[in-house]
């Protein structure tokens, strides 16, 4: 199976109707980005910048940061790479960085993390941001902003992207040839809000982990609830399906970059919805290649349309067996 799965490296993954998705993997370690030419994946559609942080005794410099961005672009030469900047706080809570208006979070997960860390600590923002800036000198800059919960938290961190470029631009420092903003799509909240937000910005990443947890109100880290809860739930599905809608016809890219994506039945119902763009773990990108040559979009969709107007009573039974059906 391994063997089929690096067969699949160079094969381009286009469905049986001639669509093209994009699969993308998801890195944290400059030692992951190895990893795209070893699975073939289309770039990195989720590099999540916080791992250097967490295994950093005090904050990263910026010159370490600057380096370790600058590697891992190097590394991945012509491939898109999509910085999410950093999501620390509540549970991946950090020593060295501490609220000014809170202690201590009794929720971690809906407290004090990510982009409102980010956002209240200016000073770690705009050193992340000079840092990703210069890191891509040249070349695309693409970054992205974790836990946006409405619309002027994403006004309010490209602001400081747009003042380290006018400062960048003031000393006559090289700049990137073009800097693309995108959100996070994981607080529920935002997507009430995509007419204002899709003029915003180049891309959207939906992050099932963190959507399921804050859409049930289930904490992603209790195993008493990790079985609980269906990804292919209709409460998910339909969600989903919605955010698919409000982004077409606007330009804005939207993919997937949470754990479902990575899911055979999982990125088979994602497609169905018209996903066209996954992130997923290096080791899943082999097999859900394979899948994408065998699927139909426009078969899915139908039969996809179908179940969310009237639900099955098992979503996964109903996906497996209509899978199975065609040999998928
Ligand atoms: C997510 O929430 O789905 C996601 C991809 O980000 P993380 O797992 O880092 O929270
Ligand atoms: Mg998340």
């Amino acid at each position: 199976k391994q063997a089929a799965y690096a067969a699949m490296r160079d094969v381009e993954p286009f469905t049986r109707d001639g669509t093209r998705i994009e699969v993308m993997m998801n890195a944290g370690l400059r030692d992951d980005v190895a990893m795209l030419s070893v699975t073939g994946a289309d770039g990195i559609g989720l590099f999540r910048t916080e791992f250097q942080f967490l295994v950093s005794a005090a904050l990263p410099q910026r010159d370490r940061q600057t380096r370790l961005y600058r590697d891992v672009l190097e590394t991945a030469g012509d491939k898109k790479v999509i910085f999410r900047t950093v999501d620390i706080g509540g549970d991946k809570s950090l020593p060295y960085l501490t609220s000014k208006t809170s202690r201590e979070d009794e929720n971690p997960a809906m407290g004090w993390r990510a982009l409102r860390l980010s956002l209240e600590r200016g000073g770690l923002l705009k050193v992340q941001a000079r840092a990703l800036l210069d890191a891509a000198a040249g070349r695309e800059l693409n970054v992205m902003f974790p836990m946006v919960s409405e619309v002027w938290e994403f006004d309010a961190a490209k602001a400081v992207f747009d003042g380290q470029i006018a400062f960048m631009k003031k000393l006559k420092h090289k700049l990137p040839l073009s800097v693309k903003y995108g959100v996070m799509l994981e607080v529920p909240s935002l997507a009430e809000t995509l007419d204002l937000l899709c003029p915003r910005v180049s891309f959207i990443s939906v992050g099932t982990n963190d959507l399921t947890q804050f859409l049930f109100a289930a904490d992603r880290a209790n195993p008493a609830l990790a079985e609980r809860y269906d990804w292919l739930s209709p409460a998910i599905l339909r969600f989903l399906k919605r955010v698919v809608n409000g982004c077409v016809g606007t330009g804005v890219q939207l993919g997937v970059c949470g754990e479902m994506g990575g899911r055979r039945l999982e990125a088979l119902a994602l497609i169905g919805l018209g996903v066209r763009r996954l992130s997923i773990t290096p080791a899943a990108v082999g097999p859900v290649k394979e899948l994408v040559r065998k699927i139909d979009t426009r078969e899915i969709a139908a039969a996809m349309n179908g179940w969310l107007a009237q639900p099955p009573a098992s979503m996964r039974a109903e996906l497996q067996a209509w899978a199975e059906a065609r040999g998928i």
